[in-house]
């Protein structure tokens, strides 16, 4: 369906619990994966409102989280949404711990397309990122993903100035295109709602990805084929790298998205506060919440006391004190 700036609003992000087995410094998410949290959305309502997203002209569905393969009917629930014949791609978001087990039974109950989080080639590195050691887990469960025959897979590295930034860290992360036929999109920080963590200390413009890989042909900017990544060709390699700048280049004119937060709120735009619960309603009810939300889709996020776009270097104390709750939204 179209919003009221004429873009076409059709992919849905469904956060499906805000739990997660990492503890990533630049995420809200603690390792958390013994208990089920009380707010969580139950397998139901998630379908419930698969179905009304489906009813509001939906055709795309990402399940996010937290840690979506954390739930141990996530096969389940994405076996029935893809029974939902409007809904043409389902997608799924995951740190990859868990999923080489996983990947075959996700791809039988109809998920087409993976994206995979690897912010370090390094497992040092890697681990002080996400405060545990699973390079070896998420290389398998890369291999399981090429090997389970999805007719997508990407790798997501989020840059952090000092950590994963550096021209070593960047060409190491690039080897994955070249041994694997995968995506790898660099992603620009945005700021977190996190006690102690420090945006401003952090944030690493996506130029550092050109300056490392001076090889890189465009093959398409954002807005295009990819959506919100710029798309280029490295030379030799079987996969491609994408680059995504949410914060030093606003892709808000070919947003198509809007979010589910895994308590059962819709969230018109990921860097702006507005919510809509649509907990406990039925799918015509949820599609009739989606349609007025779509309508109310800002035509971007701007800085304003509240919300949290960043425009230059000034604006990242603002950030830093009202940052997004990443794994209850999805990213
Ligand atoms: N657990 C899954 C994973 O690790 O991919 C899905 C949830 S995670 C919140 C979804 C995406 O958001 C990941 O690609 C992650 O790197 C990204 N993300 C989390 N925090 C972010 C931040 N502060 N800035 C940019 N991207 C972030």
């Amino acid at each position: 369906m179209k919003d009221s700036f004429e873009r076409n609003i059709s992919y849905l992000r469904l956060s499906v619990t805000s739990r997660c087995s990492l503890n990533c410094i630049y995420c809200t998410a603690g390792a958390s994966d013994c208990c089920r949290c009380p707010d969580e959305l139950s397998a139901d309502e998630i379908l419930e409102i698969a179905r009304g997203a489906a009813l509001a002209g939906f055709t795309k569905i990402r399940l996010t989280g937290g840690e979506p393969l954390i739930r141990g009917d996530i096969t389940k629930i994405c076996r029935e949404i893809h029974k939902i014949s409007q809904i043409k791609e389902l997608c799924l978001t995951t740190n990859g711990i868990g999923l080489a087990p996983a990947a075959h039974d996700l791809r039988d109950s109809g998920v087409s397309r993976v994206n995979i989080s690897i912010d370090s080639a390094d497992p040092a590195v890697l681990r002080r990122i996400t405060g545990r050691s699973c390079l070896n887990d998420v290389v398998a469960g890369i291999e399981a993903a090429v090997s389970a025959g999805f007719e997508s897979v990407k790798l997501n590295a989020v840059l952090l100035k000092g950590v994963n930034d550096d021209v070593q860290s960047i060409r190491q992360l690039a080897g994955f295109v070249q041994k694997y036929p995968v995506d790898l999109r660099f992603i620009e920080l945005m700021p977190v709602k996190k006690k102690g963590f420090s945006f401003s200390s952090y944030f690493s413009g996506s130029d550092a990805v050109l300056r490392a890989l001076p090889d890189l042909e465009m093959i398409s900017p954002q807005g295009f084929n990819e959506g919100v990544a710029d798309m280029y060709r490295l030379p030799g390699a079987c996969g491609r790298i994408g680059i995504i700048s949410p914060v030093t280049a606003c892709f808000c004119r070919s947003c198509c998205r809007m979010r589910v937060t895994s308590d059962g709120k819709l969230r018109p735009c990921l860097l702006r506060n507005e919510e809509f619960s649509i907990r406990g309603l039925n799918a015509g009810a949820v599609a009739d919440e989606i349609r007025r939300a779509v309508f109310k889709k800002p035509s971007g996020h701007d800085l304003s006391p509240g919300t949290v776009c960043l425009r230059n270097a000034s604006d990242h104390e603002t950030a830093d004190a009202c940052g997004l709750e990443m794994q209850r939204i999805g990213g």
